[in-house]
């Protein structure tokens, strides 16, 4: 049985907490604000929104040194602006650069795909996690992971994409021990696939 944590400090922290809710393991899903409430939970979601004011807040709040010690000990999984929180280096960042997490040894580079409007939404195969069953995925303003730092990377999810004149795959999701990170938003769909699986993921660091 697990306790969740979603960080909602900013960002979409409500759609993950209508995904979870549901699923059996989880026993219970809280919002977490402070480290108090941190300290709670068995593991934790960081989502979506805009990594610079969530760097911002969290500093403001001192929740940046408590979530740097949750990851780096306990299952955490960053969907966009929280995969770049947990990203080791960010490019693209605003001049002077930005607060991260760390813990997962990749390099990701922000709003790859270009501004709001290059938003999309694309059937993506993740076959470690789903095996041959598609995901749809739902990038929005999304970041890519463009160097993996060390072999204890696992990726997960690629994806190719027209960026510009040229045709790339790009790195979308990882797995790095009790890490996982996705560049796309799995909480605005009606699909807890992949909730499920950072459930059971967060089951097997948990014992
Ligand atoms: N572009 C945002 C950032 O840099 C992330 C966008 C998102 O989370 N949808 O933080």
């Amino acid at each position: 049985q697990i306790n969740m944590g979603v960080l909602a400090l900013q960002g979409a922290f409500l759609e993950h907490i209508n995904m979870l809710t549901g699923i059996p393991e989880v026993t219970s899903v809280i919002t977490v604000r402070t480290a108090e409430e941190l300290n709670s939970v068995d593991a934790l979601i960081i989502p979506g929104g805009e990594s610079t004011a969530m760097a911002l807040i969290a500093e403001r709040c001192n929740m940046l040194e408590p979530l740097r010690a949750f990851v780096r000990a306990k299952p955490t999984w960053g969907t966009c602006a929280g995969m770049i929180m947990l990203a080791d280096e960010a490019t693209g960042a605003k001049k002077g650069g930005q607060q991260l997490l760390g813990g997962l040894d990749i390099c990701v580079n922000r709003n790859q795909f270009g501004t709001q409007k290059e938003s999309f939404e694309t059937m993506l195969h993740l076959p470690e996690i789903l095996g041959e069953e598609l995901f749809s995925a739902v990038f929005i303003r999304a970041p890519v992971i463009s160097q993996i730092k060390s072999d204890k990377v696992k990726v997960v999810g690629r994806l190719e994409r027209q960026i510009g004149e040229t045709k790339a795959e790009t790195i979308v999701a990882v797995r790095q021990e009790h890490l996982f990170a996705t560049a796309f938003h799995p909480e605005l769909t009606r699909d807890n696939r992949l909730h499920q699986f950072f459930v059971s993921m967060a089951l097997t660091y948990k014992q």
